[in-house]
C-alpha cells in the first residue's frame, strides 16, 4: 500500500510517498512559489533515480503542483511507481480541526465544510489545506480516498480546566476561543513510540513530550492522552520559539502599541516573526547560529538560548506537576533530536524529580535512544519525530476499514 502525504501551504506544498506497512519512504519533495515562478523539488529514495532540485515548473495553482508531483512519481526513468493506480490514498495534514475533529477522518463534502468552518481559527493555514485537498481531487479524481489528519486533534482530550482561558466565558461560548494546541501528530507519534520502546501500554505512562524546533511545544501525555499542551488558540503561545514570542504579559502589547502608535497587524507581525530567540539575540532564529554565536562570545545570543532552555525546563516541571508525576521525558524535532548540549541544559537541576541525563548516552543525534542513566526513575528519550508516517498510518487505517 502506498500513501501520498500532502502538507499544503498557501504557496508551497510538501509531499511524501510512503508505504505505511513497512514504513518505507519512496520519494519526497516540495513545490514552492506556486502562483509565482514555480520551483519543483523531487527526491526519490530509490537507488539510481535522479533527483530534481528547485527546477522551474509552471504551477499557476496547486492543481498543477499536484500534477507535477504525480508526473515525477510515475516518470518512466526516475519515477518510483509505475502508474497513479499505485497510489492507494492521500493523507493531508490539516492544521486546525477546532472542536469538530478529535481524530483523523475520511474526507467527504461534509468534512470539507466542517474544515472550512474552522478557517477563522487558522486563517493562514486551513484555507491552504483545503486548496491542497481540492487540487488532489481535481487531479486524482473522486475514487482515490483522501484523509484529513489534524494538528489539533490529539489535544481534544484536554480537560476544560486545561483548555479554558480565564477571560469572559462568552468568548468561548460564542467564538470557541480556547486552547487547542498544535504539533498533535508529532506528540502522538513520539509518545506512541515511547510506549513501544519501553514495552509498556500507553495507559501506564505519564509522558512530557517536548517538540523543540523552529516552532516548539510541550505536551503532557497521561495514559496515552494529551491532558495539557503549551500552544493555544494559535501556535504563538507557550515557549519562546525561533521568531515567536511565546507566552507574554498582554500588557506589553498595550505599552508598545500605545507608545509607538502601532496597529494590531504590525504588533502581531512582531510577535510572530520578529520575536522569540531572533528578537532577543538580534542574531538569528536558528539555534545552531545562536549556539555558535554564543560560543564566539555573543552574550545576547547566549541569553536567547538561556531564555529558551529555562522555558523548557520550567514547563517540564509544570507538566510533571499537572500529571502528578512523570515516567518519561521525550525530546524531538530539530533541537530536541540534534542538540546534545541543549538537552543537558533542559534537564539541569531536575535530578530532584528523578530526571537526569547520562552525558555519554546523550552523545547522539537524530536516533531513537534512552539517554537517562540505567535504572533512572524517569526515562529521558530522544525520539525523531515522523509526522508523515503518522499521517500515512492513520490514512491506511481509515482506508482499510472502508
Ligand atoms: P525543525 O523546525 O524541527 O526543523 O528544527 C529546526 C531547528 O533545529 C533550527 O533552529 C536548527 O538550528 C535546530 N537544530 C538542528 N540541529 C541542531 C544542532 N545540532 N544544535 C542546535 N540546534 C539544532
Amino acid at each position: 500500500m502506498n500513501i501520498l502525504v500532502i502538507n499544503a501551504g498557501s504557496s508551497s506544498l510538501k509531499y511524501q510517498l510512503l508505504n505505511p506497512e513497512s514504513g518505507e519512504l519512496l520519494a519526497k519533495g516540495l513545490c514552492e512559489r506556486i502562483g509565482l515562478d514555480g520551483k519543483f523539488t523531487y527526491k526519490p529514495q530509490v537507488e539510481g533515480k535522479q533527483k530534481l532540485d528547485a527546477v522551474d515548473v509552471a504551477m499557476p495553482t496547486h492543481s498543477e503542483a499536484i500534477q507535477a508531483v504525480l508526473n515525477a512519481l510515475i516518470d518512466p526513468e526516475n519515477g518510483v511507481i509505475a502508474s497513479m493506480k499505485e497510489i492507494d490514498a492521500v493523507g493531508h495534514r490539516v492544521v486546525h480541526g477546532g472542536e469538530k475533529f478529535a481524530s483523523s477522518v475520511l474526507i467527504t463534502d461534509e468534512v470539507m465544510a466542517a474544515i472550512e468552518e474552522c478557517n477563522p481559527l487558522a486563517p493562514l493555514h486551513n484555507p491552504a489545506n483545503l486548496i491542497g485537498i481540492n487540487a488532489c481531487t481535481s487531479v486524482l479524481g473522486k475514487d482515490v480516498p483522501q484523509v484529513a489528519v489534524f494538528d489539533t486533534a490529539f489535544h481534544q482530550t484536554m480537560p476544560a480546566k486545561a483548555y479554558t482561558y480565564a477571560i469572559p466565558y462568552e468568548y468561548y461560548k460564542v467564538d470557541k476561543l480556547r486552547r487547542y494546541g498544535f504539533h498533535g501528530t508529532s506528540h502522538r507519534y513520539v509518545s506512541k513510540r515511547c510506549a513501544e520502546i519501553l514495552g509498556k501500554d500507553p495507559s501506564e505512562l505519564k509522558i512530557v513530550s517536548c517538540h523543540l524546533g523552529n516552532g516548539s511545544s510541550i505536551t503532557a501525555v497521561d495514559g496515552g492522552k494529551s491532558v495539557d499542551t503549551s500552544m493555544g488558540l494559535t501556535p504563538l503561545a507557550g515557549l519562546p520559539m525561533g521568531t515567536r514570542s511565546g507566552d507574554m504579559d498582554a500588557g506589553v502589547m498595550e505599552y508598545i502599541m500605545k507608545k509607538y502608535d502601532m496597529g494590531i497587524e504590525e504588533m502581531m507581525n512582531i510577535l510572530n516573526k520578529k520575536s522569540g530567540v531572533l528578537g532577543v539575540s538580534e542574531v538569528s532564529s536558528d539555534f545552531r547560529d545562536l549556539t555558535d554565536a554564543a560560543e564566539a562570545g555573543n552574550e545576547q545570543a547566549g541569553l536567547a538560548v538561556e531564555v529558551f532552555e529555562y522555558g523548557v525546563r520550567k514547563m517540564i516541571g509544570e507538566y510533571a506537576a499537572a500529571m502528578g508525576g512523570v515516567d518519561a521525558v521525550i525530546f524531538t524535532a530539530g533541537v530536541g533530536e540534534n542538540s546534545a548540549d541543549m538537552r543537558l541544559k533542559f534537564v539541569e537541576g531536575l535530578e530532584f524529580m528523578g530526571i537526569e541525563i547520562d552525558p555519554e548516552k546523550n552523545n547522539c543525534r537524530g536516533v531513537e535512544r534512552i539517554v537517562s542513566p540505567d535504572g533512572a526513575k524517569v526515562k529521558v528519550m530522544v525520539i525523531p519525530t515522523n509526522e508523515e508516517l503518522m499521517i500515512a498510518l492513520d490514512t491506511a487505517e481509515i482506508v482499510k476499514a472502508l
